[in-house]
């Protein structure tokens, strides 16, 4: 379970990000967060694994306070919790296997990750994970051999080979075209129900995070104007999340769909 108590953030130039957040996010939800650009969903995706700091307030996953934690407590709690981005981060010039397999290894030097110091248990536990997303059959395959799709469906293997209770998303279909953005949900989608694994998901598009998420939180300005169960969101809604400009961003968001 993740609980945001009255949580602020605010970034050193004096931006606040989040203004008094109040969430309760149970294991096994799929939340999309929605919201402007620049509206702090980022941020709040961010601050689940303290990949930054909050200002003010209290970040509890389960029953651990994120705030306190120090050193080598960070590293083991992050273990537990995923994170994919919109850039993949893979090391494209080796292979999918090699890539999955950095996960067991996460203090290492790279070079120490890439000579083969795994155990038959991890190697068959990486195997595992690239079959969940569907792309054993490209385990020995570089990386940089691979679709922009097939890439991020590697990015979610390693996190998946990790054996996390949540996965964190900073807009992992931002950068793929619309079918192949799709096939990557219905991953995201089939371990979020066949593992239990809590999915909290940063989605610029819309229609999206409509189709997949059982829940969508609405932020804007920093707040959350809406949390709440994926078939109640209504045209009224995404115009107030959307601060009265629903209709353009609707448009930029299919143009953008379009040319990707
Ligand atoms: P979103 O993900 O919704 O686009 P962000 O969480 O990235 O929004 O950003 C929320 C606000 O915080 C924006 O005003 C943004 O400019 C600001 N911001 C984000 N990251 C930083 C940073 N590292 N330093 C200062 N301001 C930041």
């Amino acid at each position: 379970m993740i609980q945001f108590i009255n949580v602020v953030k605010k970034y050193p130039n004096g931006t606040t990000a989040l203004n008094n957040i109040n969430l309760r996010i149970e294991r096994g939800e799929f939340v999309a967060v929605i919201g402007l650009s620049g509206a702090g969903k980022s941020t709040l995706i961010r601050c689940i694994n303290r990949m930054h700091d909050i200002s003010g307030g209290k970040i509890i996953v389960d029953r651990v306070d994120v705030s306190k934690l120090k050193g080598q407590h960070i590293r083991k709690f992050r273990r537990k919790i995923g994170m994919i981005f919109q850039s993949f981060n893979l090391v494209t010039r080796t292979t999918v296997i090699n890539n999955v397999l950095v996960s067991f290894v996460p203090d290492l030097p790279m070079w120490r990750k890439i000579i083969g110091i795994f155990t038959k248990e991890q190697k068959i536990k990486a195997l595992e994970a690239l079959d969940k997303v569907g792309i054993l059959d490209k385990a020995f395959v570089r990386v940089d051999q691979l679709s922009g799709g097939q890439q991020q469906r590697v990015a979610l293997a390693r996190t998946l080979a990790q054996n996390p209770d949540i996965i964190l998303a900073d807009e992992p279909i931002a950068s793929l075209d619309p079918v192949t953005a799709r096939i990557v949900m219905d991953d995201f989608k089939k371990i979020n129900k066949e593992m239990n694994i809590s999915v909290i998901m940063n989605i610029h598009h819309v229609e999206i995070a409509l189709e997949y998420a059982d829940r969508i939180i609405g932020i804007r300005k920093g707040e959350v104007v809406f949390d709440g169960e994926t078939s109640k969101v209504t045209q009224e809604i995404l115009q107030d999340i959307y601060g009265g400009k629903w209709d353009v961003e609707k448009e930029a968001i299919e143009e953008q769909a379009a040319y990707v």
